[in-house]
């Protein structure tokens, strides 16, 4: 893991013709460009004109609304391989976690789609396991399936799927993609659907929390990105509200996880989405930063 100091606002990923489409298309546009990145890239030069572009967004101000930069947490120092998982996942049935944690990747992909393990096993459609390659650097963990992925067996589906892509495009990544680069692995802390939208219970996630667990030892990301308060806590061990989770580098079992919103709550309060746009970044550039170490 780097020693360098975490950069809380650092340089923008290049906008290409794709992203700028991508953005577009989606009506995301005002809200995931930089005005610095616009005229680093030959787009707008003065104020007035940034101001005006249609891209443009002033986001170039220190961040006022997170934690000071590259400070690393109580729960973001290294966690090593002898050290006990956060507590979630520490309270389901001993055999079968350690069971799970022998699993190869079809076996555990079987075994979800099968699970009873939990009530929701008896209300689903389909278990929801991920999607994604597994060569992927860049591992998204989101909260629980919704209605439309417990119909399609996908995760972050519908609308808040299609402004997931777009925030991923955005930073040069695709979850269709296979080069380990831009492609990224997805998936919940829950697999299976809660009746009526309603927040998981804590018996659900600790009977689910080996199968996320497993994933990622199996994926072994370069960084997670956890998006949303629950996906964070759940993940982190914590208690503390999003607002004070992100602009970190957090660590779990030694691998980088940085925090942002979910996308559905994105859906709902769009005047975040600048604060988004910095997460990317940030997590952007952590990754870049590890590869060069
Ligand atoms: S939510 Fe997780 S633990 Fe519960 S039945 Fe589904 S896969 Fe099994």
């Amino acid at each position: 893991m780097s020693d360098h100091p975490t950069q809380l606002d650092p340089p923008g990923p290049r906008i290409t013709p794709q992203t700028l489409r991508w953005t577009q298309a989606l009506g995301l546009g005002p809200l995931f460009v930089r005005r610095s990145v616009l005229e680093q890239q030959g787009m707008p030069q003065s104020p007035a004109a940034a101001a005006s572009h249609p891209l443009a967004v002033s986001v170039a101000a220190p961040m006022q609304d997170a934690p000071a930069a590259h400070a690393i947490t109580a729960a973001a120092q290294p966690r090593s391989a002898t050290q006990p998982p956060p507590a979630v996942f520490s309270r389901s049935n001993t055999e079968r976690v350690s069971a799970i944690a022998r699993m190869g990747w079809d076996e555990l992909q079987a075994t979800t789609q099968a699970c009873r393990a939990c009530k929701l096993g008896g209300s689903r459609h389909q278990a929801v396991f991920g999607s994604g390659s597994s060569q992927a650097r860049w591992m998204i963990v989101g909260e629980a399936p919704g209605a439309e992925e417990d119909r399609q067996g996908e995760p972050f589906v519908g609308a808040a799927g299609q402004l997931l892509d777009a925030m991923l495009h955005a930073i040069g990544l695709d979850r269709r993609a296979d080069d380990p680069q831009r492609a990224v692995y997805i998936a919940n802390v829950l697999k299976c659907r809660p009746p009526g939208n309603r927040n998981p219970e804590p018996e659900e996630v600790a009977q689910c929390a080996p199968l996320l667990q497993r994933q990622i030892a199996l994926l072994q990301p370069g960084l997670i990105l956890a998006l949303g308060r629950f996906a964070a806590q759940s993940l982190l061990g914590s208690n503390a509200p999003i607002s004070q989770l992100r602009g970190r580098v957090h660590q779990f079992v030694g691998i980088p996880v940085i925090v942002s919103y979910h996308p559905a709550y994105l859906l709902r309060n769009p005047a975040d989405k600048a604060r988004v746009w910095r997460d990317l970044c940030f997590a952007r550039n952590t990754v870049s930063r590890a590869a060069q170490d």
